[in-house]
């Protein structure tokens, strides 16, 4: 009988994708999500469960009933600028419901959660390639609530025997190869989806944030991963869990990004060539919270979970990610 795991945000970017991996993989996603950013239309794979992780009898109610074997948790605020202007934000929506969703999991006798982290817990370390190993300083509320929900996790594996596999990210672009689901966030505030935006004149152009950071050609460097990787990754997190390989109460990080960084200007230049257009774009001041340079080594999920990272080259993201912009987007 298939295995049924509770997808938080499972109507969001990510976590559909994720929820589209689990269903390949033969399990059951319960996406529940209380549609604040998410969209319903993006719930293709199995149940959905309207909610919000504040609410605690509706979670107890929806884990009574689909019995999951694990969370995979992807509900949360995720833009820097929101957190740089409204932290309290941050911490109630993403600390505090996480915390709940924690608790009522282990009420439900659920020991297996897969955590969505993100490279923004790391905060600027000059340059350097991170690792998992790496020290957490967070810029900005976003990753402070982030690396809060990691200690969080530790916490409870202490206390309460609970086994956890935290993915840490860098920039996620692309779209499902297939076209059923794909990124659409309202306000969109993503590199990649902006460059989409001004070359079909959605926008009337794209700002660049900040061109005198001292990189080669002054703006920042990210790493980015197809989002078909990396949910590809949590489904291997969630077998990993599974298969017993997280010993009771601890927690296994991993780093998803491919070592390779690329500036904004280089990303504007591969989406010309990929949609062969003009990017219209002017270049703006420096966005508070953000690091000069966020580059990933993830050797450890390639040796540890047999991770392949097969489509996450620039080229390959922006030409998935505008074929999705052409064709794809929801409707509330
Ligand atoms: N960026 C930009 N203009 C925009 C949006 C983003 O120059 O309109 C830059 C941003 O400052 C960062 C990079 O693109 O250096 C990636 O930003 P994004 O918001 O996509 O992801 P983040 O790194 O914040 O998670």
């Amino acid at each position: 009988m298939s295995q049924t795991v509770l997808v938080t945000g499972g109507a969001g970017y990510i976590g559909s994708h994720a929820c589209k991996a689990l269903r390949n993989a033969g399990f059951i996603p319960v996406t529940y999500d209380n549609l604040c950013t998410g969209w319903q239309d993006a719930v293709r794979f199995g149940p959905f469960e309207q909610g919000d992780l504040m609410d605690r009898a509706r979670l107890d109610e929806v884990l009574s009933r689909h019995k999951p074997v694990a969370v995979m948790h992807f509900a949360a605020l995720s833009q820097v600028g929101e957190a740089m202007r409204e932290p309290g934000k941050y911490w109630r929506g993403n600390v505090s419901a996480s915390l709940n969703l924690i608790e009522a999991a282990l009420a439900a006798g659920i020991r297996n959660f897969v955590f969505s982290s993100t490279c923004a817990t790391y905060g600027d370390h000059d340059g350097v390639v991170l690792d998992e190993g790496t020290a957490q300083t967070p810029l900005n509320a976003y990753g402070a609530s982030k690396r809060a929900i990691e200690d969080m996790l530790r916490d409870f594996g202490a206390s309460d025997g609970l086994r956890s596999v935290i993915f840490r990210y860098f920039n996620v672009a692309g779209a499902d190869p297939e076209g059923e689901v794909g990124e659409f966030h309202q306000p969109e505030t993503h590199l990649i989806p902006l460059i989409l935006d001004a070359i079909d004149g959605k926008r009337d152009a794209l700002t660049i944030h900040g061109t005198d950071y001292p990189t080669a050609d002054g703006t920042c460097i990210r790493d980015y991963v197809h989002v078909m990787d990396l949910v590809d990754a949590h489904v291997l997190g969630l077998k990993h869990l599974l298969g017993g390989q997280v010993p009771d109460g601890t927690q296994e990080v991993f780093c998803l990004g491919t070592g390779n960084g690329f500036s904004v200007r280089e990303v504007i230049d591969h989406s010309r060539h990929v949609t062969n257009r003009p990017v219209p774009m002017i270049e703006g001041p420096r966005r508070g919270g953000d690091a000069v340079k966020l580059v990933s080594g993830s050797e450890k999920a390639i040796s540890v979970l047999g991770w392949t990272p097969a489509r996450s080259t620039l080229p390959q993201m922006i030409a998935d990610a505008w074929r999705w912009h052409q064709n794809g987007g929801y409707e509330r």
